[in-house]
């Protein structure tokens, strides 16, 4: 079975771990001591490394981990630079099998926070009683979506439009603990939504715990994250009130939407 934990990083980043029989793989290591400090504690040994995209925060820690583990594989967006000169480029739609762990994900390209970012999800049916799992970068947070560095505003909302057709149940593992920043700008912009009002008290008592909020589902994000919400009329109302302007396009709400989080 596999086991999936967070490895804290810089501020507010997590590395995820997966693990199954003493091998271990991780997904965007952008410092490499944390890292070998959880494979050591649990003699794990690497072999394969994930990267949903290029920025340092999310790469930088692959050239030492590659060193010091010469036969652990690297796998990267094709459209980004590589992390190191041996990763494999990976495009949507692409299979990637990680035998050891007995998981095979699919890739998915997801541009808009940058034009290359991949995600992995499995649909996990070799473990019946396990839910689908999907390792999303920077494209999807708990309560929110990553910034615009690269894509448009079109680009994000369709990437974040194929994740919302994926299962309810698909555990969402996010790269940022960003999720109480993101539901108190979801409540400033949909004060009424009962199941956001709930996850915020949820969230607060995670947090004064010291306990990642992580990881989300699908189904709860459609709930509670105004920005696979900017479809629905409440949150349409609040954005074009907000904006000061008519927005009769979803695309237009949704920019609008974003614009309004980059400055809140
Ligand atoms: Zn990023």
């Amino acid at each position: 079975m596999v086991n999936i934990s967070p490895i804290c990083a810089f501020q507010d980043n997590y590395i995820w771990l997966l693990e199954n029989n003493k091998h271990a793989v991780v997904i965007d290591p952008g410092q490499a001591a944390p890292v070998e400090q959880v494979l050591a504690e649990r003699g794990l040994i690497l072999t394969d490394i994930l990267i949903t995209h290029h920025h340092y925060d999310h790469t930088g820690g692959v050239q030492a981990l590659v060193e010091n583990w010469p036969q652990a594989k690297v796998y990267a967006p094709a459209d980004e630079p590589l992390p190191c000169s041996t990763a494999v480029a990976l495009n949507d739609g692409d299979t990637l099998t990680l035998s050891e762990l007995g998981l095979s994900f699919t890739v998915m390209k997801v541009p808009g926070h940058t034009l290359g970012h991949i995600a992995f999800y499995t649909a996990n049916e070799t473990e019946p009683a396990h839910p689908p799992l999907l390792f999303c970068g920077d494209t999807l947070f708990s309560g929110g979506c990553g910034r615009l560095f690269e894509g448009t505003p079109q680009q994000m909302y369709d990437s974040l439009q194929r994740f919302s057709t994926l299962p309810d149940a698909t555990q969402v593992y996010c790269t940022h603990e960003y999720t109480q920043a993101n539901l108190a700008f979801g409540y400033a912009v949909e004060p009424s939504n009962k199941a956001l009002q709930k996850h915020i008290q949820t969230v607060a008592k995670c947090r004064q715990q010291g306990i990642a909020t992580l990881p989300s589902t699908i189904g709860l994000e459609k709930a509670i994250n105004v920005f696979l919400r900017s479809d629905l009329t409440n949150v349409k109302a609040s954005v074009q009130a907000h904006a000061g302007d008519p927005l009769p396009e979803n695309i237009q709400v949704f920019a609008a939407l974003r614009r309004w989080k980059d400055d809140f």
